[in-house]
């Protein structure tokens, strides 16, 4: 059987899984979306990305078209209906099919879609030994332009981040926001550890409310680990004695190199390890 596609309510043959072109989604990339891991059947941290689905779409005056109930169950159904166990999901919505022109009352009704896919983004070899990484000259989207707490559908400041990371022969950049301090990566939030202490830029620096960021977060806590969140300038990322990466789809990832300087040992540090063990039993724990 083809992978099954929800949209607006029907399921779709992978190959058949359209839009419109008047779809002001794919015109002006206006929408929101998400991206949700599911462990062992279970969708992780469901209530979390819903909130911050209906949180960004609110922030652009976008109406989704289900409550977050009708929606957790849709993407239940599609899991189901495609018979994953593991799978990560992509959840958009589009401002919905328009005119030509930026009016977004052209658009009578929002789409809705969801994907349940696998999801690869790096080698297993990368979260044993850790990744290269680089900053970008692509600063982080100024709040005033368009905050970073929206995860919309336009993201081209990250991928043209991303294109020069790939340049540089890296997988991944770490974004600057305007004023020059650390942010977060193309698609990921960052951490250090300095002298056994866990750091992570505010979100007013520019940070997505990483999800997986929370759990870390979260994770910190119960486990003892001191952990702040604190400006980071790009000096404090060349004097740190450990850092990781955390996303949906990256899970949590260490960094053994940031412009060419080797993070501490130049091996995935104690404490990184010790995060993504914690990382990897929780996401199987809470399925009881
Ligand atoms: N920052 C950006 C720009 C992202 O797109 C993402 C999601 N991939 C993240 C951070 C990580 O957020 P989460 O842990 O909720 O996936």
């Amino acid at each position: 059987m083809s992978l099954q596609v929800w949209i607006d309510g029907q399921y779709f043959n992978k190959e058949d899984a359209k839009i419109s072109v008047f779809d002001h989604g794919l015109l002006y990339g206006d929408g929101v979306f998400e991206g949700i891991r599911v462990y062992s059947g279970k969708i992780f941290e469901c209530k979390a990305h819903l909130q911050r689905l209906y949180d960004s779409a609110k922030a652009i005056r976008l109406t989704i078209p289900y409550t977050p109930d009708e929606l957790e169950k849709a993407i239940q159904e599609t899991i189901r209906i495609n018979r994953f166990e593991d799978c990560y999901i992509r959840l958009v919505v589009t401002r919905g099919t328009g005119t030509l022109g930026l009016d977004p009352n052209r658009c009578p009704r929002a789409s809705v879609i969801i994907i349940a896919d696998s999801i690869r983004l790096y080698p297993q070899e990368m979260y044993e030994k850790g990744m290269s990484v680089i900053t970008s000259s692509v600063m982080r989207n100024h709040p005033n332009a368009l905050s970073p707490r929206i995860k919309s559908l336009n993201y081209l400041n990250n991928i043209l981040a991303k294109i020069e990371a790939i340049d540089a022969g890296v997988p991944e950049a770490i974004m600057l926001n305007p004023e020059g301090y650390v942010a977060e990566c193309t698609s990921d939030n960052i951490f250090i550890i300095r002298r056994g202490v866990v750091y992570t830029p505010p979100v007013s620096d520019g940070a997505l409310e990483g999800v997986t960021r929370s759990v870390i977060m979260n994770l910190c806590q119960s486990s003892f680990i001191p952990i702040q969140e604190k400006r980071i300038e790009r000096h404090d990322l060349y004097i740190a004695d450990e850092c990781f990466l955390t996303g949906t789809a990256a899970e949590v990832i260490p960094v053994t190199r940031i412009d060419g300087r080797q993070v501490g040992s130049g091996k995935p540090g104690p404490i990184t390890q010790k995060l993504l063990e914690a990382f990897h039993k929780f996401v199987r724990l809470i399925e009881n």
